[in-house]
């Protein structure tokens, strides 16, 4: 519309880059181009649609795999020449079947861009619920069950309200830290998702 043309800058072949990102988790889903059409029709019908450039046609994402794209918002970059979609994703975002399309490093690794040190670190519970790994903290807290678990939740609570008297924040940091973990074992062992959380903590905002 007129309106939009007046916020953003559509470059000559009438496109505008538009980053991807899951709105409860931030992580980076991918990027792809819309044109004014596939922007209209995202915003009317609150699905992600681009124009595909390799096939020169408009594109409602997840078409034919099913993995369309709950909008949620839609946000635009201080020069105007890139939109940043928010969005609750159906399924994977890349054809790959990766959830992102960002799934390795330029050294070669094969490593997910996480939504953040917390999805990251909840990966890694998961994995060590499953796999028990020897000599692993976690393996021994999943070993021994929800009562140890909950004792150590309680533990650690206390331990950063007497961290919250010390005048030096180190302690706080570190004794919050030690929290955080203990609650994401105990969510893993109940079989939530950290991204319930982030959802119930999203639908306050
Ligand atoms: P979909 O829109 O998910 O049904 O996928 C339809 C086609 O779009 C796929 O076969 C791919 O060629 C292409 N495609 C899907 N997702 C992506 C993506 N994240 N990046 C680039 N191409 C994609
Ligand atoms: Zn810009
Ligand atoms: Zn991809």
């Amino acid at each position: 519309s007129r309106e939009t043309d007046n916020l953003l800058k559509f470059d000559d072949q009438g496109l505008i880059p538009a980053v991807v990102q899951d709105f409860n988790s931030g992580q980076v889903l991918m990027v792809a181009y819309m044109n004014r059409e596939a922007l209209k029709l995202t915003i009317n019908k609150g699905e992600a649609h681009f124009y595909s450039r390799s096939r020169r046609s408009l594109w409602h994402k997840g078409e034919t795999s099913g993995n369309t794209q709950e909008v949620k918002e839609i946000f635009y970059d201080c020069d105007g020449d890139t939109l940043l979609l928010q969005v609750v994703p159906r399924g994977p975002a890349c054809h790959t079947g990766k959830m992102s399309c960002f799934y390795r490093t330029i050294d070669g690794d094969e490593q997910s861009a996480g939504g953040g040190i917390l999805d990251e670190l909840a990966a890694v519970i998961k994995q060590r619920k499953k796999e028990r790994p020897e000599g692993s903290y976690t393996t021994y807290l999943f070993d021994k069950g929800l009562d140890k678990i909950l004792k150590k939740v309680g533990e650690e609570t206390a331990e950063v309200i007497i961290a919250a008297k010390n005048p030096n924040n180190d302690e706080i940091i570190y004794e919050t830290s030690d929290l955080i973990y203990h609650l994401l074992v105990l969510l893993e062992e109940k079989k939530v998702k950290l991204s319930s959380i982030q959802q119930e903590l999203a639908s306050r905002r």
